[in-house]
């Protein structure tokens, strides 16, 4: 008898601290919204407690009470054992049916609350993302099954750990719990092996009054395959796929920091502008692919010729640049750099082998130094250029190094630059028009405007001849608002004749940007037409979008609030992550022509062009390629999900009678372009 009442005490105490600790558990699992467990979990202790004084009482009463004692023994075991699924028995008339009572509503609640606390561990378990529930100081105190997975720790080892502890060192140095406790950033974690993680983490305070349950909670989701994918359109964005040099930009911004680097250290840096001659000949005779090889074997030639301190650019076409650093400034450096040239030309009259034929080609090499001839990238690299030009006159497969006389091409400039001021007042200025296709549909839903100099003697002088001679005076304020002023009344135009033109954009230059009564400008321009914000979209470059972060959100985000529509424009050239660019209110991505120009034969920009497709829908933008030419880019882009296209394939930019019978045609007829979107299996490729 006493064995028995001792079996179920015993076991009723270890029912009580089983119930306490796995309500108190659930209550933690359920994160502090279910304050009713930790009554719940006292009121069972209380209750046991009780239990034991019923028991004593019943013991008096002989064997029915042993039996119940027995029974209830094994209801305590297996409830203490987590077995809540079995009612316990309740066959005593007297004695101990008060305990047997309490302890089935304590069984049946238990396992109320086990199931909540189960199904809510389920979920969380369930969860691709790593999630970890923290003290107010950081300290871990739950992480689900990603997060074990993620770092290869068990869930144990986990808890006491401080969140920080699971960054990488320099993370770490740069994490600040307050603010990542109310935030998302990017970050890096280091796993149990020491690889590292690129996580984007969100931080969010769990809200309760009950000081046991406040804390933090975090969700770290693993970005590895986005940040590969960033990089890789970095890469492509940066080097040439063709020869896989630096491109014309890498090999500026490379340029430039060298250029700092000399001045500074009071070093020269010499610049080889190299030209083929008559490479339209090769590419005419032997065809584009041809061409195309000729690059690359040259690039490789001159990689091998390059002495250790040169860096080797392919800047367009059959041009190249080289620039070679650490150079000293008292001496004259022409003679080495003229041997260098030397035998850099050496190199290019090696025969190349075209369709098993042998044909020797020669180039031009343009030398300017820095500080001699010029201290910046853009006058350095047009010095050299000028000095190239010489060589070429000179019979081409020479070298010249430059001489202020040679810059002529400066002079045009500003020749053209005077007149550029005259342009506005002789109305010389023209706006065209690019229709934009919807892929969808095949229907036009806008066009952008973009701007021709009609010079008399020199027919339309295109906008990247004369857009950055208006910007290095104020002349490209009083050309944009003029621009502003010309969409707007062709707007009306549009309208009043009954064309529906859909959104008509226009191109931003960073300058305009800048001004300080930009919007002042804009809101009364399009008050004096009568038009709406709504109507228009202004594209401003990657380059521009992140000259000045701050003021420029600060500014975007006042022109979106007007209604205007906000698009990247030549995405992909600029130096921008997507995650910087998420924070402008942008609705429209533009994809560099150059990136669509070769999709069909370049696997590398295939995957750039799908990526940033993929990307800017996921963030929920309109996606539009420049520069479609042909069927088959087309399909590519239809296949891939982009949502618009603009390009030669539906005809050269336009005069704005000409957009309005396009417009008037599509109200009529239906969409004009739906025949493009239907061709014809097996249908060639047809540029337009
Ligand atoms: P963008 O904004 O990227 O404009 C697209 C350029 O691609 C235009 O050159 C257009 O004529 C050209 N294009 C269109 N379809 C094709 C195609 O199928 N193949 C090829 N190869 N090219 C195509 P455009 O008109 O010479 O303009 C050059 C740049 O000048 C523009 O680039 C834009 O950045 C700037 N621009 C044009 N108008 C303005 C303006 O009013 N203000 C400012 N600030 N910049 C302007
Ligand atoms: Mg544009
Ligand atoms: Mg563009």
């Amino acid at each position: 008898m006493s064995r028995a009442l001792k079996n179920l005490s015993s076991a009723l105490w270890a029912f009580a601290a089983t119930f306490a600790a796995a309500a108190l558990s659930a209550s933690v699992a359920l994160w502090g919204h279910w304050p009713g467990i930790v009554p719940v979990a006292l009121g069972g202790a209380v209750a046991a407690g009780g239990g034991v004084i019923v028991a004593v009482r019943a013991w008096r009463s002989g064997r029915t009470v042993q039996q119940a004692a027995e029974s209830l023994t094994r209801s305590a075991q297996r409830i203490g054992q987590g077995d809540y699924a079995r009612p316990v028995e309740t066959y005593s008339q007297d004695g101990l049916a008060e305990l047997e009572q309490a302890m089935e509503r304590m069984r049946a609640r238990l396992r109320q609350s086990t199931i909540n606390k189960d199904y809510l561990r389920s979920v969380l378990n369930s969860m691709a993302d790593a999630v970890f529930l923290t003290s107010p100081d950081g300290v871990i105190k739950s992480a689900n099954a990603a997060a074990c997975k993620m770092l290869g720790f068990g869930e144990e080892e986990l808890l006491g750990r401080g969140i920080a502890s699971l960054l990488e060192e320099h993370a770490r140095a740069d994490f600040d719990l307050l603010q990542a406790a109310q935030d998302t950033r990017e970050t890096v974690i280091r796993t149990r092996d020491g690889q590292t993680i690129p996580v984007s983490l969100a931080g969010s305070r769990i809200e309760t009054d009950d000081p046991q349950f406040q804390g933090n909670i975090f969700v770290a989701r693993n970005i590895t395959d986005r940040k590969r994918a960033e990089r890789r359109i970095r890469y492509l964005a940066r080097y040439d796929t063709l020869t896989k040099v630096a491109n014309r930009m890498q090999f500026q911004h490379v340029l430039q920091q060298t250029l700092s680097r000399g001045l500074r250290s009071g070093h020269a840096v010499a610049l080889l502008y190299l030209d083929m001659d008559r490479f339209k000949e090769v590419n005419d005779t032997f065809g584009h692919d041809t061409g195309d090889r000729v690059l690359e074997v040259l690039a490789e030639r001159l990689t091998r010729a390059l002495p250790p301190n040169a860096i080797l650019g392919r800047l367009a076409g059959d041009e190249f640049a080289l620039c070679l650093h650490g150079l000293p400034a008292e001496t004259d450096n022409r003679v080495p750099i003229g041997q260098l040239a030397r035998a850099i030309l050496n190199e290019v009259a090696r025969a190349f082998q075209l369709n098993q034929q042998e044909v020797f080609l020669t180039a031009s090499v343009g030398i300017a130094f820095c500080p001699r001839d010029a201290e910046n990238v853009i006058d350095l690299i047009r010095n050299a250029d000028a000095a190239m030009y010489h060589a070429k006159q000179n019979g081409g497969n020479t070298f010249a190094f430059y001489a202020p006389e040679m810059n002529a091409a400066a002079v045009e400039r500003l020749i053209l630059k005077s007149k550029l001021r005259r342009a506005l007042e002789r109305d010389e200025l023209v706006i065209r028009y690019q229709p934009k296709v919807e892929l969808a549909s095949g229907r036009v839903v806008g066009a952008e405007a973009l701007l021709r100099w009609r010079l008399p003697g020199h027919g339309d002088i295109p906008p990247s001849r004369f857009i950055p001679l208006a910007e290095e005076t104020n002349l490209i304020l009083d050309i944009g608002e003029w621009v502003l002023n010309r969409v707007c009344m062709d707007y009306r135009q549009l309208k009043g004749a009954g064309g529906e033109p859909g959104r008509i954009s226009l191109n931003l230059s960073l300058r305009q940007l800048r001004q300080a009564s930009f919007i002042l400008r804009c809101r009364s321009v399009f008050r004096r037409h009568g038009v709406s914000p709504t109507a228009l979209e202004l594209e401003i470059t990657e380059t521009t979008l992140m000259a000045d972060t701050k003021n420029t959100l600060r500014l975007l985000e006042e022109l979106y609030a007007m209604g205007l529509h906000l698009s990247i424009d030549d995405f992909g050239t600029g130096y921008s992550s997507l995650s910087a660019l998420q924070q402008f209110p942008i609705g429209t991505l533009k994809i560099d022509q150059s990136f669509v120009r070769d999709v069909g034969v370049n696997t590398g920009n295939a995957t750039l062009v799908r990526t940033i497709i993929e990307m800017g829908r996921s963030l929920g933008m309109v996606v539009v390629a420049e520069g479609v030419e042909s069927q088959s880019q087309l399909d590519f882009l239809r296949r891939n999900g982009c949502t618009q296209v603009q390009g030669r394939l539906f005809g050269e930019p336009c005069a704005i009678e000409e957009l309005l019978a396009l417009l008037q045609r599509q109200s009529s007829s239906g969409a004009p372009f739906s025949h493009l979107l239907h061709p014809a299996p097996g249908a060639l490729d047809q540029p337009a």
